[in-house]
């Protein structure tokens, strides 16, 4: 039996017409012999919604809050009663929605009244969102004929108690997917289930983290085990450069999981890189393909890529960083000090992305943030500090660039034009990345991408679609 992952975002279940397009996709896979477990995301922005609701609660505003959720009940009976004509079906099916918001709407109540939001209840109040789209999406596959089943996800995906955030138990979520998910696809049903949620081992509900669903295929994916995971979003795939900077960006066919995850870290929104980890570790490809264009045969990330004959897959660029240079009043390298620096960082809860030293400096990067002053009055107990914001960071990924020689020669050429602030090579052999003016930034990736997709190799990267750009 040939079992396949698929995922579906927010954008792919946010209205009828979008249900409708996904229920086509999954009866095309089920057509070609297929055997597939849909996982879905909330609709589109009722996660945020929700959080909005129980922040309005948690500071007393009851009326705010259940209005939010009000208007996401009758969004959701709205949906279902476009979707699911059957009357048993329908009546069946508003009856679970009213069922569900009525609890939400008591967990709302119940907050106004305390005024306290713990990240427990907060899981509980988002888990709606999904816990209410599967159900929906699973009945309008049925009206559809696909032999659909709905599984609460919080019995597949058990997860230890850290709330917000929560961690998979692989081996639990093993055996649960062999005992809920086979049975059904032994039968030939396709389950439906939630992604994001969970549920620890005494049965309460956890989450994931933002942007989990992708976390929630890989995990039933891994459990499985599939021979493949299919993330439906609304982009083609990964591209070589945002299409919105070079409108000639072309769609990468396949990339390597190293490469894929070195690009989500740098801000390609695309997929989230500890969401893959649990296919990695099994080697199962993961597919990035749009709902919106389910022709289009996506990115397929795959653990070792082919060989490419061009050096570099993809640029990536993060805005809105700011640089601290450090200027050490005692030598940098004594013992202890930098974890002394560190220390700081860690405190006021800021990650660092890229490190650069000297025999008296550290200049470090972070996310533009409000903690920066307080960041550099305490740093300024050690040392010299300034801080400069409006930095962004080019990160160019390829499979071993640095085995490739006067590789970094050919990139500053490309941009000599452009003052760079820091550059980094260090952590990854994959990954060359350097520090500009966030005013430079598109100009740098122009540049760039001018110079390193000029003739890009066809068995890797989506030519096709630039020569119809050139003809049209
Ligand atoms: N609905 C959740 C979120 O918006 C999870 C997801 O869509 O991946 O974060
Ligand atoms: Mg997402």
């Amino acid at each position: 039996m040939s079992m396949v992952v698929m995922k579906f975002g927010g954008t792919s279940v946010e209205d009828p017409a979008a249900i409708g397009r996904t229920a086509a996709i999954v009866a095309g896979r089920v057509a070609l012999g297929k055997t597939p477990v849909v996982v879905v995301s909330a609709m589109a922005k009722v996660t945020d919604q929700l959080l909005r609701a129980g922040a309005a609660a948690a500071l007393g505003d009851r009326t705010g809050a259940l209005a939010i959720s009000s208007r996401l009940r009758a969004r959701h009976r709205d949906t279902a009663c476009a979707l699911v004509k059957n009357p048993a079906d329908i009546a069946d099916l508003l009856n679970f929605i009213d069922l569900k918001f009525d609890s939400l709407d008591e967990v709302l109540r119940g907050l106004a009244a305390i005024l306290e939001l713990t990240p427990r209840i907060s899981d509980l109040i988002v888990s709606y969102g999904e816990r209410v789209s599967s159900r929906i999406v699973a009945a309008a596959f049925r009206e559809l004929s696909i032999a659909a089943a709905h599984v609460d996800a919080r019995e597949i995906i058990i997860t230890d108690s850290q709330f917000q955030k929560a961690i998979p138990l692989d081996a639990l979520i093993e055996k649960r997917a062999a005992e809920k998910l086979r049975p059904l696809t032994n039968q030939g049903k396709v389950p439906v289930m939630g992604g994001f949620i969970g549920s620890n081992e005494a049965g309460i509900t956890t989450t994931l983290g933002r942007g989990g669903s992708d976390f929630t295929g890989a995990l039933i994916g891994g459990a499985l085990p599939a021979e493949a995971i299919e993330i439906w979003t609304d982009v083609d795939g990964i591209m070589t450069t945002d299409p919105r900077i070079c409108p000639d960006a072309l769609r990468v066919k396949v990339i390597s999981f190293e490469e894929a995850a070195e690009l989500a870290y740098f801000g390609a929104k695309v997929l989230h890189p500890a969401t893959i980890l649990p296919a990695v570790k099994k080697n199962i490809p993961v597919l990035v393909l749009n709902s919106r264009n389910a022709s289009n045969e996506g990115t397929r990330i795959i653990s070792l890529a082919p060989h490419c004959k061009s050096p570099f897959k993809s640029i990536a660029v993060k805005k809105k960083l700011s640089i601290i240079d450090v200027v050490a009043s005692r030598m940098l390298m004594t013992h202890g000090y930098l974890s002394e620096v560190f220390a700081i960082f860690d405190k006021f809860q800021c990650p660092v992305d890229m490190v650069s030293t000297s025999e008296v400096s550290i200049s470090l990067t972070v996310d533009s943030n409000d903690k920066l002053p307080a960041i550099a009055a305490e740093l300024g107990k050690l040392a010299d500090v300034k801080y400069e914001g409006k930095k962004a960071l080019i990160c160019m990924v390829g499979e071993d660039i640095r085995g490739q020689n006067g590789m970094a020669a050919q990139v500053f050429n490309a941009i000599r034009h452009i003052n760079v602030r820091m550059i980094s090579q260090g952590a990854s052999e994959i990954n060359m990345s350097f520090m500009i003016e966030e005013d430079d930034a598109e100009e740098a990736v122009r540049a760039l991408h001018a110079a390193f997709f000029q003739h890009p190799d066809p068995a890797i990267f989506d030519v096709g679609a630039r020569k119809k750009l050139v003809d049209s």
